[in-house]
């Protein structure tokens, strides 16, 4: 069977380990056909916010360095994708737009994980009252922007309610679901998560 992995994050996010080089080579051991780098995306903040679980700004031309290396020393064996994780922050999505460009990403995924922007501290894994509706409001406007190619953990609003589905979310995802359907954006299976919500 075909495999492939587009969720692969890197040291630099702060919450992944190994280096660069071991993925790819894991890859190869396990017949992955395709391997995509999606680690977090850096931002250009109008703020002095530092991001915690982003790389940050001037990691960005190492991350390149050694995707685009990867990419050329293993191609024979691999084919290896340059993309990022990416938010929806409304307010830099212009600036994360031709930061893309420019710096020629194949892919963006979309991991939504804080609301409007991390500078206001709003964690969706962790979303109370308003913020529910919040988190399933900027998955849906975020799908409908055609940036990303499919969205990220969808379930990482369960951490919210300790796993537990209220009428609320299942609306929600409900909502995600025809927004997959309608503007072909596919949802992930991701097993983190699932990891996550047994536990509970
Ligand atoms: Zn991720
Ligand atoms: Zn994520």
């Amino acid at each position: 069977m075909k495999q492939t992995n587009f969720h692969t994050h890197t040291s630099r996010c702060h919450h992944a380990f190994g280096n660069d080089e071991e993925f790819v080579r894991t890859a190869i051991q396990n017949d992955f056909e395709v391997l995509g780098f999606s680690d977090h995306a850096c931002w250009k903040y109008d703020s002095d916010f530092v991001a915690h679980m982003h790389m940050k700004l001037d990691e960005f031309d190492d991350y390149k360095d050694s995707v685009l290396y990867l990419k050329d020393r293993y191609k024979k064996q691999i084919e290896i994708r340059f993309g990022l994780e990416a938010e929806y922050f409304p307010k830099y999505m212009d600036w994360l737009l031709d930061f893309c460009i420019e710096n020629e990403i194949d892919y963006l995924i979309f991991g939504n994980h804080y609301y409007s922007t991390d500078e206001d501290h709003i964690y969706l894994g962790g979303a109370k009252g308003k913020y529910i509706k919040g988190y399933f409001d900027t998955c849906v406007e975020g799908m409908k922007t055609g940036m990303y190619a499919y969205l990220a953990h969808p379930e990482l609003i369960l951490r919210s309610t300790g796993g537990v589905i209220t009428p609320e979310i299942e609306e929600g995802f409900h909502r995600i679901c025809k927004t997959s359907q309608d503007y072909n954006v596919p949802l992930e299976f991701n097993v983190l998560g699932m990891q996550h919500n047994l536990r509970i």
